[in-house]
């Protein structure tokens, strides 16, 4: 199957966006670790965004494999699991959103009252 160009793109393009949420994650660490004044708001946007981007480029990995992505026999089901479990622990992504959003109209509020 790897030689078709279609499964190829996809392939190229689930490696991206895994490339771009570990960025996000490594960041998100670097201010952590730095104590930078906006490493909670780093923190919620790497979560979202990785547990929420890695759950899509696990959905399409038992697509390329066919009927053998469903089975237990493979890892790429309990990667599916464990991904989708993510997004609702440790504060669901709604409340990653929300310490965001928080956080950038923080100023706005202060500005109006
Ligand atoms: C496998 C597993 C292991 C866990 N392990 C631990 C653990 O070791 N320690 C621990 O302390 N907890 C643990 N939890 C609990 C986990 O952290 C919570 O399930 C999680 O924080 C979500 O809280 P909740 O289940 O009360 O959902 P709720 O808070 O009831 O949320 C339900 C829905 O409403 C949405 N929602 C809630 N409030 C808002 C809002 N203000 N705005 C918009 N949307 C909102 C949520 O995003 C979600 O979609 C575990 C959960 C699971 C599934």
């Amino acid at each position: 199957m790897a030689e078709f160009q279609a499964l190829q793109f996809r392939l190229a393009g689930m490696a991206t966006e895994l490339k771009a949420a570990r960025l996000m994650v490594h960041r998100a660490a670097t201010k952590l670790d730095r104590r930078a004044l906006d490493r909670l708001q780093a923190c919620a946007m790497a979560k979202r965004f990785a547990t929420d981007r890695c759950f899509k480029i696990a959905n399409q990995a038992p697509q390329l494999h066919g009927g053998y992505g469903y089975l237990k026999d493979f890892p790429i089901e309990r990667y599916l699991r464990d991904l989708r479990v993510h997004q609702i622990l440790e504060g669901t992504n709604e409340i990653m959103q929300v310490i965001v959003a928080r956080q950038l109209l923080e100023g706005a509020f202060k500005s109006a009252g």
